[in-house]
């Protein structure tokens, strides 16, 4: 049993370690506070416990808002009795995360715990707005502090005693001696004192300031200013504040896919086409990799919620079993999904199994799933054939004389659609099934929430609409359907306008390029007319 004090990094999932990512697939529970995203929690693994400890301070303080000490004991109790605990911090949980107080506290009750470091927003956020905290002829040094710096503690060292300004002012005063690029946390409340203490202890009220808030994340907002001017602009948190010469670069105007460069190509930003966009993928978890990371790499979040999830057939694989012992005897084997190659192909004993028997696929995923088994296949209906069984049907040869069989491992309920097909064509087919299409759980509480603030949804199979359309979240509400629906596949498609949703890209081919492209047309005029998240409050000193 160990507690993991792991770093959730800034908010973009591709900002995690992969030692978290890891640990976060393995959790049995997740205690995350506040300012870890939710893309983030869609990577827990299905059925971990999610326990939200995030303290919302202020006197708006839901009822569930826990103290420190009540964390701590939180996490001594889990540590005794859960196997792999993920306490997961937003940044690196050791800057003014407070882990290094839950490392105590585990220690001295005798719980193991191990920290997995995380990218801290004090430097990844900055540089996300293309400033770096040292740069040659800059900035030779940078100092994090927080914006609570001389807020004094009540000797229980967690609550804070009402701290008089003007002591505040005197902490900043000193801080202003300070060489180089001064990174404030937790900044956004205390920005007048703090202008006025640094601006009294010597730096220009022309000194460059940028303020980036909700780094790393769609609704990352960046405002440039000065010194004498922080006090007046609107800020939100949570938010890092960049005090110093560094503070005036922006390193991505300078870059080929910046806006404004001479040679941009016509996007806003070529290489993030979809930067500001949520996106929900619904297919099983093992399965959406590909598209969550082509997503990704687009700049979308993506929150993952599968809507369904594969499990064996329900005879426990026996019919499939038998028809892979005698798979040698059948003239070809049809494969029009990967899962059905994945529960197959690892039947046979020995590539020879297959010596004789020809095989044919459906669609690009079914294709690499036998590449990855190093097997080709004779028969791949190109797009010209058709989509689906039906144009594998069209381009199927006829059968010898004396009859030919077709064994057809497939998804349980998938209809006879191939095996009719090729049966009216005169072939013999065992249709048997490989493995079934169940649905799965409910999202968590923390990603559920997301949903509605999320812009596109991509299904890509009939049981994933059908699926994601009676799932209910904590609230035993349905499920939000984002207002964009993508689907892959014209059966998809047809599943979902026959469930009332409006279907507003069909991508002709199932490849993450055509994926991308239509659904950056779709969400043209969506984006434009997206609100901003409400603000997040300000952490008090005792509760980043
Ligand atoms: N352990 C965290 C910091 C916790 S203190 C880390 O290493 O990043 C909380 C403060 O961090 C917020 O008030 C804000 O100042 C900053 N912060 C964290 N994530 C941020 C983000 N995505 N964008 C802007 N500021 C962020």
């Amino acid at each position: 049993m160990t507690v993991y004090l792991v770093g959730a990094g800034p908010g973009d999932p591709g900002l995690l370690t992969r030692r978290a990512a890891a640990l976060l697939v393995r959790a049995d529970a997740v205690v995350y506070d506040r300012l870890v995203d939710p893309a983030v929690l869609s990577l827990a693994r299905p059925g971990a416990e999610l326990v939200d400890v995030g303290k919302r301070p202020g006197p708006g303080a839901p009822p569930g808002a826990e103290s420190q000490r009540a964390i701590n004991d939180l996490l001594v109790d889990m540590g005794h009795r859960v196997d792999v605990v993920v306490r997961l911090k937003g940044g690196d949980p050791f800057v003014f995360g407070r882990g290094g107080e839950e490392a105590e506290a585990l220690s001295a009750a005798g719980v193991r715990w191990e920290v997995v470091p995380g990218v801290s927003s004090a430097l990844a956020v900055p540089a996300l707005a293309g400033i770096p905290v040292t740069h040659r002829g800059v900035a030779t040094s940078f100092t994090v502090v927080t914006g609570q710096v001389g807020s004094r503690k009540s000797s229980e060292g967690s609550d804070p005693v009402p701290g008089g300004g003007r002591e505040r002012e005197e902490d900043w005063r000193r801080l202003a001696g300070l060489e180089g690029t001064l990174v404030v946390l937790m900044g956004v409340a205390a920005r007048a004192e703090l202008a006025a203490g640094l601006i009294e202890g010597g730096r220009r009220p022309d000194t460059p300031v940028t303020v980036i808030e909700r780094g790393a994340t769609p609704a990352q907002r960046v405002v440039r200013t000065t010194l004498a001017e922080l006090p007046t602009v609107a800020l939100d948190p949570p938010a890092v504040v960049v005090i110093g010469p560094a503070a005036a670069m922006d390193l991505t105007l300078g870059a080929p896919n910046a806006p404004n460069a001479p040679n941009a190509p016509n996007a806003p930003n070529a290489l993030a086409p979809l930067a500001g966009v949520t996106v929900v993928v619904t297919r099983p978890r093992h399965q959406a990799g590909s598209l969550a990371d082509a997503l990704s790499a687009a700049g979308a979040r993506v929150l993952l919620v599968p809507a369904t999830e594969i499990e064996g057939p329900s005879d426990g694989g026996k019919a499939l079993a038998h028809a892979a012992a005698a798979a040698a005897g059948y003239d070809w084997v049809a494969f029009t999904s990967a899962n059905a190659v994945e529960r197959f192909v690892p039947l046979m004993r020995d590539g020879r199994d297959l010596a004789g028997v020809r095989l044919a696929v459906v669609g690009q995923g079914t294709q690499d799933a036998l590449t990855r088994h190093r097997l080709v296949a004779d028969l791949s209906p190109g797009l010209s054939a058709g989509p689906g069984a039906a144009g594998l049907v069209s381009c199927f040869p006829d059968p010898p004389p004396g009859g030919g069989t077709v064994l057809w491992p497939c998804a349980e309920g998938a209809g006879d659609a191939l095996a009719a097909g090729l049966t009216a064509r005169g072939w013999r087919v065992d249709q048997v099934a490989a493995y079934r299409t169940v649905a799965a759980a409910p999202p968590p509480v923390a990603v559920a929430d997301a949903l509605a603030g999320a812009q596109a949804v991509v299904f890509a199979a009939p049981s994933a609409v059908r699926a994601y359309v009676a799932m209910s979240g904590p609230d035993g509400e349905p499920v939000p359907v984002p207002p964009v629906v993508v689907c892959i596949g014209p059966t998809t498609a047809s599943t979902a306008r026959d469930l009332g949703l409006v279907v507003a890209a069909e991508p002709p081919t199932p490849s993450p390029d055509a994926l991308l492209e239509s659904l950056r047309t779709a969400l043209a005029g969506v984006l434009a007319a997206t609100p901003r998240p409400a603000a997040e409050p300000e952490p008090q000193p005792d509760s980043p």
